[in-house]
């Protein structure tokens, strides 16, 4: 059975699912076998980052049990596996989160590494992604108001059993106003895994469709997210 990761946050926008689509190209490279799964139910969008286009079924169908798992698994960049969601209204009225659960039971089986991207919130669609993964990452932008979100993520998993590995904070500018490493371990009570910095690249890369760490390896966003994939990977 392969670690299922999910990625989560309290507010919105802190960089999820592009720090799920990095990690998971940086964990492909180093030679692991990775499945990306779009829990964001009601605003799918990993596909979009990883430049993914004609997606005939999504986690949605399967999700509505009108689709077998098998057909919902695409391969995308650096031979990462990718369970993108649907992007139209009318598959996410039909798709049965609650069904996440079992069917994880036979994603969790195909590869060495399941990242989940999660909805941001504490809404029913973002527990279940809480819920279906064994382990949780927080991601997070170093300001207080996210920090206290994301303390209620971290909170939540716990409760449902999902163990904090740590929290990445992206968007990192090391201006006075940012808390510091330290101070955001003493809130949330687990370590820093990485910082990723604000970088200009990381939009460039995704207006391209081409992942970061494909598209410019070398910027400081790529630089993080790699050696963050080192350390998942055992690699260091
Ligand atoms: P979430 O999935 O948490 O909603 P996204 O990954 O979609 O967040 O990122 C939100 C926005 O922030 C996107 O426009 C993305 O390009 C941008 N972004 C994310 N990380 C960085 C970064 N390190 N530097 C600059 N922009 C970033
Ligand atoms: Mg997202």
């Amino acid at each position: 059975e392969g670690r299922s990761i999910v990625f989560a946050s309290g507010k919105g926008g802190t960089g999820k699912t592009t720090t799920v689509a990095n990690l998971g190209v940086a964990l492909a490279q180093f030679g692991k076998e990775v499945i990306l799964l779009d829990a964001d139910l009601t605003m799918a969008n990993l596909s979009l980052v990883l430049g993914m286009e004609d997606i005939p079924v999504t986690l949605h169908d399967v999700l509505a049990r009108e689709a077998d798992l098998k057909d919902a698994i695409y391969e995308g960049p650096a031979g990462v596996k990718v369970i993108p969601g649907g992007l139209s209204l009318e598959k996410v009225k039909k798709a049965k989160p609650e069904r996440l659960r079992e069917l994880m039971r036979e994603i969790s089986q195909l590869a060495d590494f399941i990242l989940i991207d999660a909805p941001a919130g504490l809404e029913m669609t973002s527990v279940t992604a809480l819920l279906i993964g064994k382990e949780l990452i927080v991601v997070t932008n170093p300001e207080i108001s996210a920090i206290t979100d994301s303390l209620k993520t971290k909170l939540i998993a716990e409760k449902l059993g999902t163990l904090p590995l740590g929290v990445i904070l992206n968007r990192v500018t090391n201006e006075k106003t940012e808390l510091t490493q330290d101070e955001i371990e003493a809130i949330l009570e687990v370590p820093v895994l990485a910082m990723i910095p604000e970088d200009p690249e990381v939009k460039r890369a995704s207006a391209y469709g081409v992942p970061l760490v494909i598209k410019n390896p070398t910027s400081p966003a790529a630089i993080a997210i790699k050696q963050l994939a080192a350390k998942l990977a055992g690699i260091k």
